[in-house]
């Protein structure tokens, strides 16, 4: 029997991306699989249904859940649908281990394999299949675009017959892959950027993207390329500098973060009141808890007549190729799975043990496990 790989439509609030496109179900509709999907399910990513020709049609979601052997998803899975997903199905997603204690706990008591694409591991043959870093950087190229529309200047020098105008000035925080994004973005506007991370790593990657590297002269750098956290004498070293050049920039962007903890707070309330009015901040890290005090997810904070703005899921706002990265991150993780049709799940693959959140009724990522009996 072949595999039925199943896709929703999403139902988390404001998600509008989509687990599998047309193109990757031809791929594994060519790998000898069967695709049964919801009605409408790429809908919002521009996907319509007419589209999805190697595809079968569920009747409704329920149908789906009940049928796949393996589920995609974008989005965690509700504890509803868990529980109607058959016994020993696979789910692939985003599953956010550290938020959803509940659905953890269904997953692992439905006996259900999931895996969590955050816990894919960053080594070369995975890199097609890291969703962090596709999903990543569409957050940062969409910050600066953000960060553009709000500011009541250009980006780029201009000389016209009215005189000539300054380039915008943008500081980029946090130079990892939505960091990187944020600054050729910016660059490609014509602003004039400057970028700052702890990892000393970052400076040539900075610096090679034609911005200037901030050098607070503060290093951080940690286990497995991450950044580590810093001491308060250090954090106090970093903030002398960076709140000069935060005070000099016309629109700054923020991606700051260490894996499973919430964003380092980098800008203080005292630094964003020395900025100019009319500029503004992104905090890409707004549901992290942000790397600006003054940052609230989801709104804009007007403060001395600085816009400090938190968006969330900035990935749905590019929906159409968010899902396409997306979807062919799921398929580059699910093909040496698939054998003539099949699903065989090589068990001494790193790629999979590591990813792996539950399984035979057992939560296998250790910190998961830990968060759930403490
Ligand atoms: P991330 O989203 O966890 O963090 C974003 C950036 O914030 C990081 O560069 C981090 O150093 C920085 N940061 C943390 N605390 C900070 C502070 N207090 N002040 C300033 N900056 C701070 O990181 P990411 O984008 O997911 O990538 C992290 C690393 O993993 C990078 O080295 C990246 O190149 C690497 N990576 C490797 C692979 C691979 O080999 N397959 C794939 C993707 C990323």
């Amino acid at each position: 029997m072949p595999v039925t790989i199943g896709a929703v439509r999403e139902i988390a609030p404001n998600e509008t991306r989509v687990a599998l496109v047309p193109e990757v179900v031809e791929k594994l509709a060519l790998a000898g699989a069967r695709v049964l999907i919801e009605p409408g399910a790429g809908a919002r990513a521009y996907f319509p249904d007419s589209l999805y020709k190697k595809a079968e049609w569920a009747t409704c979601a329920g149908e789906v859940l009940a049928a796949a052997d393996v589920l995609l998803t974008v989005q965690p899975l509700s504890v509803d649908q868990i529980q109607q997903l058959k016994s020993g199905a696979v789910v692939i997603g985003f599953m956010q281990p550290h938020a959803r204690k509940a659905e953890v706990k269904a997953l692992r008591d439905r006996r259900i394999t999931s895996f969590s694409v955050e816990l894919i591991p960053r080594i070369s043959r995975a890199q097609s299949m890291d969703a962090l870093s596709s999903q990543a950087a569409i957050a940062g190229y969409k910050a600066v675009l953000i960060a553009a529309s709000h500011l009541p200047k250009f980006f780029p020098m201009l000389t016209t017959a009215a005189g000539t105008i300054r380039p915008s000035q943008v500081l980029v925080i946090g130079a990892g892959v939505a960091g990187l994004q944020a600054i050729a973005t910016a660059r490609r506007l014509g602003a004039v950027v400057e970028a700052y991370d702890v990892r000393g790593a970052t400076k040539e990657q900075v610096k090679s993207l034609g911005a200037r590297f901030v050098d607070t002269g503060v290093s951080a750098e940690g286990a497995g390329g991450y950044a580590r956290e810093l001491t308060a004498e250090e954090k106090a070293k970093q903030q002398e500098v960076l709140d000069s050049r935060i005070a000099a920039a016309d629109a700054v962007v923020t991606t700051a973060s260490v894996p499973g903890r919430p964003a380092p707070k980098i800008i203080s309330r005292s630094a964003v009141q020395r900025m100019r009015p009319g500029s503004v901040l992104v905090d890409v890290a707004a549901e992290q808890g942000g790397n600006c005090e003054l940052t609230r997810a989801g709104e804009v904070v007007v403060h001395n007549g600085v816009n400090i703005i938190g968006p969330v899921n900035l990935p749905a706002q590019l929906a159409y190729n968010a899902s396409e990265m997306y979807a062919r991150n799921l398929l580059n993780f699910l093909k040496p799975a698939l054998d003539k049709g099949e699903l065989k799940i090589d068990w001494t693959d790193e790629v999979f043990v590591q990813s792996c959140l539950t399984h035979e009724g057992v939560v296998k990522h250790e910190p998961t496990l830990k968060a759930l009996e403490g």
